[in-house]
């Protein structure tokens, strides 16, 4: 069971919505500075999203939770992250797209995003929590010229 408490993002819409999920995945670092982390290994990745807005959709819903349990769970769990197109192959170069705690937090936040530009009520992912270990989380939060207009 996920019972946690989770930094707040300070806004102004109406609703907040927020969608716990707990994932098992493997990945690595492909650095050589990364140490054991350029071996391949797993995490229990526990991630929350925060989602707000103002208007809600013809169902009532600001977002259907089990859309963000499709976008996220449905594609990371029981994988190898670096597989995913998302993170490029394992030879990749380009540190902006290792399958980091940074870099997962990111990625999760434009996949939320990217499905929820085609809502109509235009809800918003304000915050995306990736935790790693029990001790070792990192918070994303999108910038204000982040999001369509
Ligand atoms: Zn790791």
């Amino acid at each position: 069971m996920i019972h946690q408490f989770y930094p707040q993002v300070p806004h102004d819409y109406r609703y907040e919505l927020n969608k716990d999920m707990q994932l098992a995945a493997a990945h690595f670092i492909p650095a050589e500075s990364a140490g054991k982390c350029a071996n391949v290994h797993g995490h229990t990745y526990v991630i929350n999203v925060t989602i707000a807005g103002d208007k809600l959709n013809e169902t009532g819903f600001l977002v259907d939770f089990k859309t963000i349990k499709n976008i996220v769970h449905d594609r990371f769990d029981h994988s190898l992250l670096n597989e995913d197109e998302v993170f490029g192959d394992a030879k990749q170069s380009d540190p902006d797209s290792f399958p980091t705690t940074e870099v997962v937090a990111r990625t999760i936040w434009q996949l939320i995003q990217r499905e929820l530009d085609e809502c109509v009520n235009q809800p918003r992912c304000l915050q995306v929590l990736v935790r790693e270990t029990p001790t070792s989380y990192v918070v994303y939060r999108a910038k204000e010229g982040d999001f369509e207009e």
